[in-house]
């Protein structure tokens, strides 16, 4: 596929003044936050204004491992509406550090719930998209490859374990593979729209390098109850070579 185009996906929310991991090799000056200079005491002098990252291809590119009608109501309707709920909390909240989505997931608490829900959401649909290729299935290679074998000791064996956090996630939530500051990788869930990022609230952090949405808006239109079909059709579309770049970034 159109390479820049798809690398467009990473540039969400980036406002120039922090560049990071998911959004690092993203153009985001056609489509990153515009900063907005407060003129009240209540108002941060500057916060970022997160925008949902063009989708690098069409809704109907990922068929048949997920429909075109899910893709365009998930990104247009449930993506935006997270993004724009994120904007609206934040400028309610002006003791928030705003200049980039992880550092907002960083810093908010269990019982902040708008930001929570909403910066969490925000940064889950953006790695989402990312790591999702209209191209097939890809597999790792190099130092990615490698760590998958040592932590888990193949691919096919990290791919059960992952399937099954994705499969038993109760309720709605997200599945993850997150690495450490080592390297070192691990499987993980969380509820609702946690994420491994929010060190005030989920247990087993990391920087996630892959995420599968697992609420039933992800996939309930064309797999209805059947989940793990669901997951083992996201599995055949993940673009490793973007999980693999997001791991080196570590
Ligand atoms: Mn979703």
């Amino acid at each position: 596929m159109d390479k820049r185009k798809f690398l467009k996906i990473s540039g969400a929310a980036a406002a120039g003044i922090m560049v990071s991991p998911l959004m690092s090799c993203g153009d985001s000056s056609s489509d990153g936050g515009e900063v907005i200079k407060g003129d009240s005491a209540a108002v941060p002098s500057i916060i970022t204004e997160f925008k949902q990252a063009t989708l690098g291809f069409d809704y109907a590119a990922l068929e048949p491992h997920i429909d075109a009608q899910t893709m365009e109501i998930h990104f247009s309707k449930h993506h935006a509406g997270y993004v724009r709920k994120l904007n609206k909390a934040l400028m309610e909240s002006p003791e928030f550090e705003a200049n980039s989505i992880e550092n907002v997931l960083a810093q908010v608490k269990a019982d902040q719930t708008g930001i929570r829900n909403n910066a969490g959401g925000h940064y889950n649909h953006s790695l989402f998209w990312e790591c999702l290729t209209p191209g097939g299935s890809k597999t790792p290679n190099g130092k990615l490859a490698e760590a998958i074998s040592s932590g888990f000791g193949s691919q096919e064996k990290f791919e059960e374990a992952f399937f099954k956090a994705a499969k038993t996630r109760f309720g709605s939530g997200w599945a993850w593979l997150t690495a450490d500051k080592e390297g070192k990788l691990a499987i993980s869930a969380t509820p609702n729209q946690d994420n491994p990022l929010m060190k005030n609230i989920v247990k087993e952090g990391g920087t996630p390098i892959l995420g599968i949405d697992v609420w039933e808006h992800a996939y309930y239109l064309k797999y209805q109850n059947m989940r793990g079909d669901y997951i083992n059709a996201f599995m055949d579309i993940v673009n490793w070579d973007t999980v693999a770049a997001k791991y080196a970034l570590v």
